[in-house]
């Protein structure tokens, strides 16, 4: 069989996921089914419990719709909505903007550096230390662990406590992912992560989990997830209706306790990426000095991106693009969200250069074999 026969390595494959762990799976939904209850009950309250402890001592984890929703409910928890900005990056998902105009907050994106793809911190300090005229005053900074990679969160942390800024993380990718030993999702006022299908950790549906140290804003929050109730049937306050139902939690419990060997799968297999492209025209993404990166993506960058993924398809190796376009220059958005003063060049350039390999746990050693053969006959 030659290579162009064999069936294509797709770039994600959330089904093997799930064909992967298929018995216990099937068996926490019929647990979901049978119980007779369906939206916030047991399975969401041990999922929160167990993500909680998960995450490390003193967490305190609300489960939700998805990640969109769950940076939102962070941001109505702490009272940043018309009147507030809130600085975030361009290079993400566009939901992470999207989510801070669901509240009524100004978005302010500044610029990646671009050996990480993650915020540019020393821009974000000169920003915080300075704003641009003209918006609201900033409240909130949301970095965004873009592809597994922990943000360098420490003088983001120092600056935002100095000017009174509340640390919301994007860990919608990083799952699991550790910055000087400590968890992504700890160093934060709170923290947003997506239970997409696709994310390190996923549900078979959407979902989405919050997370924060502080016990009054995790009530608040869980309250403002089902129309502001702090009692059956009657609104304290105005909220929403985000809430994670049985099914998903059910699922998710079985899914939590994988997710650490999930993420050492995924270091191994972007271990074998990096073996096959030393000393090829293509550089092996670099990892932040004391991280534990939990490789969401594996990305590279080509000035000749559209035939070097042609490349690979001919060899039945898929590849993705995270993301084609940069946020401010999306329709939605372009001419009208605010930057940062250095705009965002590296961002855009990003854009149009990087691609990402196929990863997920379920590759097998064959599939990894065939990638890092691909990726060996680039080189020539
Ligand atoms: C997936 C993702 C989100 C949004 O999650 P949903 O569950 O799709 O709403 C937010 N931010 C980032 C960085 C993401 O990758």
């Amino acid at each position: 069989m030659n290579a162009s026969t064999l069936p294509v390595i797709p770039q994600a494959d959330p089904g093997a996921g799930y064909r992967a762990h298929k018995d216990a799976i099937d068996a926490a939904v019929a647990r979901a089914l049978g119980s007779g209850w369906y939206i916030l009950g047991k399975e969401g309250e041990a999922f929160e419990r167990e993500y909680g402890a998960w995450l490390g001592e003193g967490m305190h984890a609300v489960g939700c719709a998805n990640g969109t929703d769950a940076l939102a409910l962070i941001l109505r928890g702490l009272d940043i909505g018309p009147g507030s900005t809130v600085v975030t990056v361009s290079h993400t998902a566009v939901a992470t903007v999207a989510a801070i105009e669901m509240v009524g907050a100004t978005p302010l994106l500044v610029d990646i550096v671009p050996e990480h793809y993650t915020m540019d911190a020393e821009e974000l300090v000169a920003v915080l230390e300075d704003p641009p005229p003209g918006l609201p005053p900033i409240r909130a900074v949301i970095p965004v662990h873009i592809y597994g990679q922990p943000c360098d969160l420490a003088p983001m942390r120092a600056a935002c406590d100095r000017e009174g800024v509340f640390l919301i993380e994007d860990c919608a990718q990083a799952h699991g992912a550790r910055l000087d030993g400590r968890m992504v999702g700890t160093i934060g006022h709170a923290s947003a992560f997506s239970l997409y299908p696709t994310k390190n950790l996923g549900a078979l549906g959407d979902g989405g989990v919050l997370a924060t140290p502080d016990a009054a804003l995790a009530k608040r929050i869980a309250a403002i997830r089902q129309y502001g109730w702090h009692e059956r049937y009657i609104s304290a306050e105005v909220g929403v209706n985000s809430r994670l139902d049985e099914l998903q939690a059910a699922i998710l419990r079985v899914r939590l306790p994988l997710l650490d060997a999930g993420n050492a799968r995924r270091r191994e297999v972007a271990a074998a990426y990096d073996a096959a492209l030393a000393g090829g025209p293509f550089a092996a993404p670099l990892r932040r000095e004391g991280v534990e990166h939990v490789f969401h993506q594996y990305v590279l960058r080509s000035d000749d991106r559209a035939a070097t993924q042609a490349a690979l398809k001919a060899q039945g190796i898929g590849t993705g693009i995270h993301y084609p376009v940069p946020v401010h220059l999306q329709g939605a958005y372009k001419d009208r969200v605010a930057l940062g003063p250095a705009g965002c060049g590296e961002t855009a350039r990003a854009a149009g250069e990087v691609f990402s390999l196929p990863m997920y746990p379920e590759l097998t050693d064959g599939q990894v074999k065939r990638v890092c053969d691909g990726l060996r006959s680039l080189a020539r």
